[in-house]
Formats: structure tokens, C-alpha cells, sequence
């Protein structure tokens, strides 16, 4: 079985990626984030090493074009705890940029500042995650991730290094996070691009939702199932409500004079890339 794949996010109509390819270094993920779009992969909160991995890449690479871009990774993290001791993706990294091909790094840990060694010298650009500068909200929503201030801290070295960082703050979630928009990319305000994307919802992440906040249950149920939209697998919210949302995630960004663009949503946006892959020259 090959681990680079092309990237198909659920076959969405409302994808703006570029082509690209993706890969997962690790089965599932140790960070046990509440929202995960990953969870209906059986297990997935259960880490799992991939056997073979590094001959299967190293074969996996030989079929790539040239210049390809490989986007690392799109349904688990890259950097679970353990990588710190496995170096597993580090050695991925170390294969990867021995080869004309670009990388985008995308991550809500700051083990990733450990490889920028590797990742300053080839084509690449680095996206960590942050969805709220509170560790207390984070502790609820993202458990076993490190903590916000970690993972600025992370975007700063990696911007330090001479490397692209992107800002993905994603999801935005309506009552949870979305007062933070503002103060998080005034955080953030050294970051080359910022993604963003409202919570899509399915049936098991609004379980886990209303678990953590038993208080939004009617909320979420109107927002989404009642008043909002399905495409695809998942529930947004209704367009006018997201677009508000992301306006606001725009003029921001408009006033830092960052780029930004938008995660499967279907609005439009000026950058050249949804994902920041422009910034990989
Ligand atoms: S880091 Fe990403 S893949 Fe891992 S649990 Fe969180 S949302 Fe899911």
C-alpha cells in the first residue's frame, strides 16, 4: 500500500488546493483533538507506526513528478509525542528534501522547530494550527496537544529560520473561539499567510462537542443541523453566518497586510493558494 497518496479531501466540490499529495507518517493521532474531520477512520485516536515506512516512501518518492508538492500531513499530525524519540518523520523529511520535490508541513506541535535544520534548505513551508491563545480552551479542545503559546513560539522560529509559516487558524468555532479572531492574529502578526475555516461538523464530533460543552447543545444543533447546509459528509454552518465570520478573519489579515485564504468553504479569497503551498518557491 502506497503512503504517498494524492490528496482528495473527501472528494469536496468547495476544495481550492492545489494539486497535491498527501502524506501521513503516522496512523491516527495522539492529540486527541475534540473537532477532528479524522475520526471516521476506525481507531484514529490510537497512534499507530506505519510498518515499512520508510522503504515504502522511499519507493513512493520515485513515482512523484518533479516539483511535486506534498502536503505532510492532512488526517493525523506529523509530530505526535513520540516522534521525539522515533524520528521518524525526520528522517521522512530528510528523504523528502533529497529530491526536487515541495513540502508543506502542516501541525499543531512544536517538535517541528527540532527539523527546521533540514527544512531550511529545501523547498518548503511550515503551517502550524492555532485555535486559541487560551490553554485553558485548548486543554479542552485539543487535549493532548502542546499549548498555544508553544505553538507560537514554534511559528516564530520556524518565520526565524528563514522559512514560510502559515497560521492555520482552524476551526473557528462559533461561542468558543471566535472572539479570539482579532488578538490571535495580532499574535501571530509575523506569520507569511493565515488559513482559515469555520467547524464543519459530523454526527460523532457533535457528540464530543456538546460533551465538552453540554451548554451549546441547542446552539450547535440550530447553527448547524436545522438552519445550516450538509456538503459532502459534514454541516457547516449557513453561508451568511461563515462569511461574517471570515470577514472578519479577512480585514484583519487586510490591515496586517498578511495573505489569507479560506479551507473548503467556498468563498472567495485573494491569495494564490488556500493552503499558503504559494509561498514554497
Ligand atoms: S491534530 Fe489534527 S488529526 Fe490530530 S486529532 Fe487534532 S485535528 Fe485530528
Amino acid at each position: 500500500m502506497r503512503v504517498i497518496t494524492e490528496f482528495d479531501p473527501w472528494k469536496s466540490r468547495i476544495c481550492t488546493c492545489p494539486r497535491k499529495y498527501s502524506f501521513n507518517p503516522y496512523t491516527g493521532c495522539a492529540h486527541h483533538c475534540i473537532y477532528c474531520y479524522s475520526t471516521y477512520i476506525p481507531d484514529f485516536y490510537r497512534l499507530r507506526q506505519k510498518k515499512m515506512l520508510l522503504p515504502r516512501l522511499e519507493r513512493d518518492l520515485r513515482t512523484l513528478p518533479e516539483n511535486a508538492l506534498i502536503s505532510m500531513s492532512n488526517s493525523s499530525d506529523p509530530y505526535p509525542p513520540v516522534e521525539k524519540e522515533l524520528e521518524l518523520t525526520r528522517k521522512a523529511v530528510e528523504m523528502i528534501s533529497e529530491r526536487n520535490l515541495r513540502l508543506l508541513v502542516v501541525t499543531k506541535s512544536d517538535t517541528v522547530v527540532r527539523d527546521a535544520d533540514i527544512l531550511e534548505r529545501m523547498r518548503s513551508a511550515v503551517s502550524v494550527t492555532i485555535t486559541t491563545l487560551s490553554s485553558e480552551t485548548a486543554s479542552v479542545l485539543e487535549p493532548d496537544a502542546p499549548a498555544p503559546y508553544k505553538r507560537i513560539r514554534a511559528l516564530r522560529k520556524i518565520k526565524n529560520s528563514g522559512i514560510p509559516a502559515i497560521l492555520r487558524l482552524d476551526p473557528v468555532i462559533p461561542s468558543i473561539n471566535d472572539h479570539e479572531i482579532e488578538k490571535l492574529l495580532e499574535k501571530a502578526s509575523f506569520v507569511d499567510h493565515v488559513v482559515s475555516s469555520t467547524l464543519k461538523l459530523r454526527g460523532d464530533s457533535y457528540r464530543r462537542m456538546i460533551a465538552a460543552f453540554p451548554e451549546l447543545k441547542e446552539k450547535l444543533r440550530e447553527m448547524y443541523f436545522r438552519e445550516g447546509e450538509k456538503l459532502g459528509n459534514s454541516w457547516y454552518m449557513k453561508k451568511e453566518i461563515r462569511k461574517k465570520i471570515l470577514q472578519r478573519v479577512a480585514e484583519k489579515c487586510e490591515e496586517l497586510e498578511i495573505s489569507y485564504g479560506f479551507c473548503r468553504e467556498g468563498l472567495f479569497f485573494k491569495s494564490r493558494s488556500c493552503d499558503g503551498s504559494h509561498l514554497i518557491q
